[in-house]
């Protein structure tokens, strides 16, 4: 046996943290931090308002009348209720309280709902291009994410019969992101059904990331577990954080069948045990409160996606899938030389803008670069003159 004070302290590390892959949003981030001067911030998914005031006002009394105190892991019973009310009213998914826990943010509950349905060996099919946390998820779980590259050429549309190939008896869950992250895309429901099915078919979940749910321009938004033939098979994931620009608080969830929902809970406890409960009594304020700020919030999205979607026409060799949700534009900046991490470092070096590599959200976004329209249009506009002087000095 070697003395383990004589061990290197890296030496002893589990395969896995090895093979977890970094975000490249993440090394965007720290390159823009290393760049001399104000670069025109436009790669980080957070909306740029304030977590309306009366959910901070409720965090304050919270705090002040005691609630700060550990919770049940599943979450305060007043805020499954407001959230399975939430859920019906806003998106008519239908779940009983006990169906919701409550957990760290979304990505907490989709990692957690990862670990509860597949073990080591299975696999997570994943379209893309695709919030690339997705993948570590399943690394995590010792299961195989599966990418399945969605066609560019139909503006990454959901092709249920790619997917759909894609799902074997190993698939233990699909995950599909509607509005996408990162271009915009809000799914056919047709196509949703069809993979929902063949996931029905291999005894597989369909992992329903709606975090973006509440923020669509052209299209009613319904949740998948509303309209897909086998809801007993979606687990629904929603979060406070975009849509009540509250992504600090560190507040989402997960509704479904009840085996998943108790396994995920159960799975919490041993690393956080529930959500910190001030978050959790501004969740309550926030969805069963005033909606006003919601509708403010996305009523400047739907305006920046225009601007973003009139401008991006007007730049040579450059267009982008027109958003249909979130706050996201994915540009195709394939006529550009070298790769989309090459164009968006050269992007932020020589022209002071930050965006996110496409290949950082598989495979099927090499040659494009995801820009974050969560900003004034004032800062969108100027990102977007010094993208078209790229393009201008490129020809
Ligand atoms: N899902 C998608 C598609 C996202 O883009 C994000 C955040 O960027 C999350 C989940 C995580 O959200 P939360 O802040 O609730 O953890």
């Amino acid at each position: 046996m070697t003395d383990a004070s004589q061990r290197p302290p890296t030496a002893r590390l589990a395969a896995r943290t090895g093979d977890l892959e970094r975000s490249k949003i993440r090394v965007m981030f720290d390159l823009a931090e290393e760049y001399d001067g104000d670069p025109v911030r436009l790669h980080v998914g957070v909306p740029d308002f304030n977590t309306p005031e009366h959910v901070i006002d409720a965090a304050e009394a919270a705090a002040r009348e005691g609630h700060t105190e550990y919770t049940q892991n599943a979450g305060i019973p007043e805020l499954r209720a407001a959230i399975a009310e939430t859920l019906a009213r806003e998106d008519g998914v239908e779940v009983s309280p006990e169906q919701v826990t409550v957990k760290n943010g979304a990505m907490e509950a989709l990692s957690l709902a990862v670990l509860a349905v597949a073990g080591p060996g299975e696999e997570v099919v994943i379209p893309t291009p695709a919030w690339p946390n997705y993948v570590n998820h399943a690394v995590v779980a010792g299961a195989n994410p599966v990418e399945v590259p969605l066609p560019a050429d139909e503006g990454f549309d959901l092709d249920p019969e790619l997917v759909g190939e894609a799902i074997t008896d190993d698939t233990a869950a699909v995950i599909l992101t509607t509005p996408s992250n990162p271009t915009g895309r809000v799914y056919d429901e047709d196509a949703v059904s069809a993979v929902a099915d063949v996931a029905a078919d291999h005894d597989a979940y369909v992992i329903a990331d709606e975090v973006y749910g509440r923020l669509t321009y052209d299209r009613e938004f319904r949740g998948m577990a509303s309209y897909v033939d086998h809801p007993d098979r979606v687990l629904t994931v929603g979060s406070c954080s975009k849509t009540y620009a509250m992504t600090g608080w560190r507040l989402g969830w997960l509704a479904g069948p009840q085996p998943v929902v108790d396994a995920v809970s159960r799975l919490g406890e041993s690393t956080t045990a529930c959500t910190s409960s001030v978050s959790q009594h501004a969740a309550l304020a926030a969805l069963t409160g005033p909606q006003e700020p919601v509708a403010e919030m996305k009523a400047a999205f739907e305006e920046r996606r225009d601007y973003v979607v009139e401008r991006v026409a007007e730049i040579p060799g450059v267009s982008c899938p027109r958003p249909e949700g979130a706050f996201y534009a994915f540009l195709d900046v394939s006529d550009f030389p070298g790769t989309s991490f090459e164009v968006a470092e050269r992007l932020l070096d020589e022209y002071g803008v930050v965006t996110a590599p496409g290949d950082g959200f598989g495979e099927a976004g090499e040659g494009y670069i995801r820009l974050s329209f969560a900003n004034s249009v004032e800062r969108i506009g100027e990102g977007l003159d010094r993208i078209e002087e790229m393009a201008h000095e490129r020809r």
